[in-house]
């Protein structure tokens, strides 16, 4: 299996990027291919805008997602987005590998997301959950954050569930665009608990990645049961 890890932490030395590093060993030591753009070392540009695109169908009014088209239909793209979607296209398997922040991705990687996952290709016209052109494709979101489990664990809880929260990512971002969205893997309140808890993150982590095969996938609507208005069938 090829995996593609989309690492967004500012810190190498932080518990989530421990938590990066000792997936692809994992994943490596299985006989997989892994491949990580760790955005903050590489510097990437998480703004979407002009210059993103070498050519343009329409040089007076930019309409992003029509450039975006356009772009990759003539090889004009900016060179690190079709860098970027080169990985994407050649990985089996998208882990989007980050510290939660605001209920949500770190700006950086929420410009990966705008910047890569272009109209045309990954959605486009009727193209999107179960007929989406990341179908085929897994993907999994792999997330630290400061808050405690109980506090994402129903309904009741102070933030609701973290699936719900989590939505426009689950729902909005991989499933829309076609991809078999596994369940996150969570590292609950990591700044506050001792070492030997964050040590079981990592254990858990990589039994997580062995045993992905037997994981049931979350589940999103399929086009099938919606009309040509999208309205339910
Ligand atoms: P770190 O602080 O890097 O690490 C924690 C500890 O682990 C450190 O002491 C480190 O030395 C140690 N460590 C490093 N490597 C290892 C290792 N291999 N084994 C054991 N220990 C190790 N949280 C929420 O719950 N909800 C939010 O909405 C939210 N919004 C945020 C918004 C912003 C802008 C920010 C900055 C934070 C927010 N947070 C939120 C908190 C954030 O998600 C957590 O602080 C973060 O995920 C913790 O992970 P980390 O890797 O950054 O921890």
């Amino acid at each position: 299996m090829n995996v593609l890890i989309v690492h967004a932490h500012p810190e190498p030395r932080s518990f989530n990027t421990a938590l990066r590093d000792h997936s692809v060993k994992i994943l490596d030591d299985h006989g997989h291919a892994v491949k990580v753009s760790d955005l903050y070392a590489m510097g990437f540009n998480p703004v979407a805008g002009p210059a993103d695109f070498g050519d343009r169908a329409d040089p007076d009014y930019l309409v992003y997602a029509l450039e975006q088209r356009h772009g990759h239909e003539m090889g004009t793209l900016a060179p690190d987005i079709a860098a970027e979607i080169e990985k994407l296209m050649w990985c089996d398997l998208l882990i989007l590998h980050f510290p939660l922040y605001w209920f949500s991705v770190p700006a950086i990687l929420k410009g990966w997301i705008d910047r890569v996952l272009i109209s045309g290709l990954t959605y486009g016209g009727r193209r999107f959950y179960d007929q989406g052109g990341l179908k085929g494709k897994r993907a999994m979101l792999t997330l630290t954050l400061g808050g405690r489990e109980h506090m994402l664990d129903s309904d009741a809880a102070i933030h609701g569930r973290l699936n719900d929260m989590l939505k426009p990512l689950l729902q909005g971002t991989l499933a829309y665009t076609g991809m078999t969205v596994l369940p996150p893997f969570v590292a609950w309140h990591v700044p506050y608990v001792d070492d030997a808890t964050r040590a079981g993150y990592l254990d858990a982590y990589g039994e997580r990645l062995r045993t992905l095969d037997s994981l049931a996938p979350l589940t999103f609507p399929s086009l099938d049961t919606f009309d040509d208005a999208m309205r339910p069938k």
